[in-house]
This record gives structure tokens, C-alpha cells and sequence, in this order.
């Protein structure tokens, strides 16, 4: 193929020189607030989506990790009415459906690109998931928007998730094969080496920000995937116009992952394994090992053990309460329309944050 490389230097914009945000980059600005207690605000949202279901709940969800989203997990975090995104494969999410049928609708069905989550489509015989995701770590490839299809038209009313994007053409193009949500994300992970190995990713707050605009024009949501590191980054995201947060390093190292408890290396812990999905831990217990033509894209590590995930629940949920109260907001859809954000040079004091007791 011969191109003409003046032509193409002209028609290429390389670098985007606007400036993109993260989580750090911002905080979330007061304003007069009718709020008198962080009681009085509801963090249930009940939403209609595309596929014509409704669902009623906390439109949090933990990311599909098998050292996180356990059976265990999804048991505690439902009694918040938050979602679990079970770890792949569709017999784990059939084992929970059948023994608790009235939880059903805060886990999700999780499935990928491989052949055991094909073979799953082809054959299962279940009733409409409330909940399936689609989960790839590049969500532009064709095969991928094929498969969604084929997904969309097996379970006609399920709250289809499909991801992961980073820009308004991924939005698009997941939309058009039937997605009710987009999860968007790519390289803000914490166990995420893809910035690293492929030096690809988009800022995660200003990808929530763009890909919810263009979601909200084609009706649909955008789930934002990672990159949260403090409890105020889900009021950042909700703000920011996600329909729902994924996080996964935030629930993990409680009992509910149903780990190993670990003491560290040098004894003075305890510690509970935790590795990314496409980590070389993750490809040696699922896929054989690491194929000779890949990297490994994740990181393993060992993370302090915490015990019951109900304390951290109520960190971040508190924590949304309080921002609501901070813009006078009585629910979520109220913190997305009066909340605003502004860029700062330093979100946290750290002076005394290796301090604390
Ligand atoms: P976190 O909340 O821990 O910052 O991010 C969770 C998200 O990281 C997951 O939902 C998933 O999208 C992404 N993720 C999980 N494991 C891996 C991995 O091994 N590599 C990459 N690149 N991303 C991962």
C-alpha cells in the first residue's frame, strides 16, 4: 500500500492537546444545601433502561475479579442493594441464581470473549439474566460488537453491560450492538499494567465525562470501571454522569473475596492474594498460562487483609451520603445535576497519612 505521508500528517491530529482529568485531578465544589442529615438522602436509584427492564438498587457494583467477587460477596453487598459482577463463567452465576433466587438481581452474569462463555450463550437454557456483562479488556474489536449481538438477542431483557471503551466512537458502536450500559475504562485499573505494556488509556474522569454524553444522546448508561482510589471518587464519578461505578481494588482483601489469609513477608501482617484478570497468575489458573505471543497486562499483589467488607461498604456509602449533603443533593440523580467539580493542583493533605491509628 503507497500513501502520500504529507496528506496524512495534515488529515492526523497525533496528540490531543486538551487537557483530560482523573479522580485526583478534582474535587467536588459546596453549595447551599437543604439537607439538614446524611440520613435523610437515598442512595436507591430505580432505572429504566433500554432493553425495557427497570432495576431498582445502588448503582455500585464490583468489578468481575475472581479474588473479589465471590458468591461470598455478592451475599453481603446485596443486603445494601449494590451489584456484584460474579467472576466469569456462567455456571457461577447459575449455582448463585438457583440458591437464592431473590438476590438474583444484585449479581450479574459475567461473561468474555472465550470459548466456554460462546458455548455458554449457545446452550444455557436460563430465563433473562436481571444483569449480563460482556467483558473485554479492548471492547473495539468486531468480534466483540458480534458477540454482544448475539448476547442482546439470546436474552432479550436482560440489562446488557458491555465493555470496556474509552471514547465516544466505543460508546457508539457497543450501542448499536444492544448495550444498555457501556462500561468504560481502560488502563485506570489498580492491578492495571496495560499503560505500562501498551502505553494505551484515557483519563478516567474526562472518559466518564465524554462517554456519558454520548451515551445519554443513544439512551443508554455508562458504568465507569476503575481507577477509584478514596470513597469521594464515586461521588467524582456520579457527578461526572456515571449510571453506575465499578470498582474491584476497593472490596478487595475482606473476607468475603475467600482468599488465603497470608502473613507478609516480614510477619508484621496479614495480607490476602489479589491479582488482575489478564495478571500471568490469572492466564496460569484460567487459560493454561500466558499464550508466547502476550504480555502480561496485570499485576499480582498482596494486599492488607481487612476483614468483613461490611465496614468498607459503609466508608463508601457514608461517604456518598456526605457529598450529596455537601451540594444539597437528596438522591443521585440530584447529585449529577447540582454537582460540580473543580480542577485543583492537590486533592489531599498527606502530611500525616503513614500516621494514622
Ligand atoms: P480498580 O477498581 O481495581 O481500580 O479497577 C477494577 C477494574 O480493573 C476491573 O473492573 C477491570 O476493568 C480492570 N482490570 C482488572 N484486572 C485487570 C488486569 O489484569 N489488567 C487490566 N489492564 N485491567 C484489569
Amino acid at each position: 500500500m503507497t500513501f502520500d505521508l504529507c496528506v496524512l500528517l495534515f488529515v492526523i491530529m497525533i496528540v490531543n492537546y486538551e487537557p483530560k482529568l482523573d479522580y485526583s485531578d478534582v474535587l467536588i465544589v459546596p453549595k447551599t444545601s437543604e439537607v439538614k442529615s446524611r440520613k435523610d438522602v437515598s442512595l436507591t436509584v430505580e432505572t429504566a433502561f433500554k432493553c425495557g427492564s427497570k432495576w431498582s438498587g445502588v448503582p455500585i457494583m464490583t468489578a468481575n475479579m475472581s479474588t473479589v467477587s465471590t458468591h461470598e460477596m455478592a451475599l453481603a453487598l446485596s443486603e445494601y442493594e449494590m451489584v456484584t459482577c460474579l467472576r466469569k463463567g456462567g455456571e457461577y452465576y447459575v449455582t448463585f441464581a438457583t440458591a437464592y433466587p431473590e438476590k438474583e438481581k444484585y449479581v450479574s452474569l459475567t461473561l468474555g470473549l472465550d470459548a466456554d462463555s460462546k458455548l455458554f450463550v449457545d446452550t444455557a437454557t436460563i430465563k433473562d439474566p436481571t444483569f449480563v456483562c460482556v467483558d473485554v479488556a479492548n471492547g473495539y474489536m468486531i468480534e466483540f460488537h458480534n458477540f454482544i449481538k448475539k448476547v442482546r438477542d439470546k436474552w432479550p431483557t436482560s440489562i446488557l453491560i458491555a465493555g470496556n471503551v474509552v471514547t465516544q466512537e466505543g460508546v457508539e458502536e457497543l450501542s448499536k450492538a444492544g448495550a444498555d450500559l457501556v462500561k468504560v475504562g481502560i488502563g485506570s485499573g489498580s492491578m492495571c499494567l496495560t499503560r505500562r505494556v501498551a502505553g494505551v488509556g484515557y483519563p478516567q474522569l474526562s472518559a466518564v465525562i465524554e462517554c456519558a454524553e454520548t451515551a445519554a444522546a443513544l439512551g443508554i448508561g455508562i458504568v465507569s470501571d476503575g481507577g477509584i482510589v478514596h470513597p469521594g471518587d464515586f461521588a467524582k464519578s456520579f457527578v461526572a454522569g456515571s449510571a453506575f461505578v465499578m470498582a474491584g481494588g476497593v472490596f478487595a482483601g475482606h473476607d468475603e473475596c475467600g482468599g488465603e489469609i497470608r502473613h507478609s513477608n516480614n510477619n508484621a501482617s496479614l495480607t490476602m492474594l489479589h491479582y488482575g484478570m489478564s495478571s500471568k497468575t490469572a492466564n496460569e489458573r484460567y487459560n493454561g498460562g500466558l499464550k508466547d505471543y502476550r504480555a502480561s497486562e496485570g499485576r499480582t499483589v498482596e494486599v492488607p487483609y481487612r476483614g468483613s467488607v461490611h465496614h468498607t461498604v459503609q466508608e463508601i456509602l457514608g461517604g456518598l451520603r456526605s457529598a450529596c449533603s455537601y451540594v444539597g443533593a437528596f438522591n443521585l440523580p440530584d447529585l449529577y445535576s447540582r454537582g460540580t467539580m473543580v480542577k485543583v493542583n492537590r486533592t489531599i493533605n498527606t502530611i500525616f497519612e503513614n500516621h494514622e491509628i
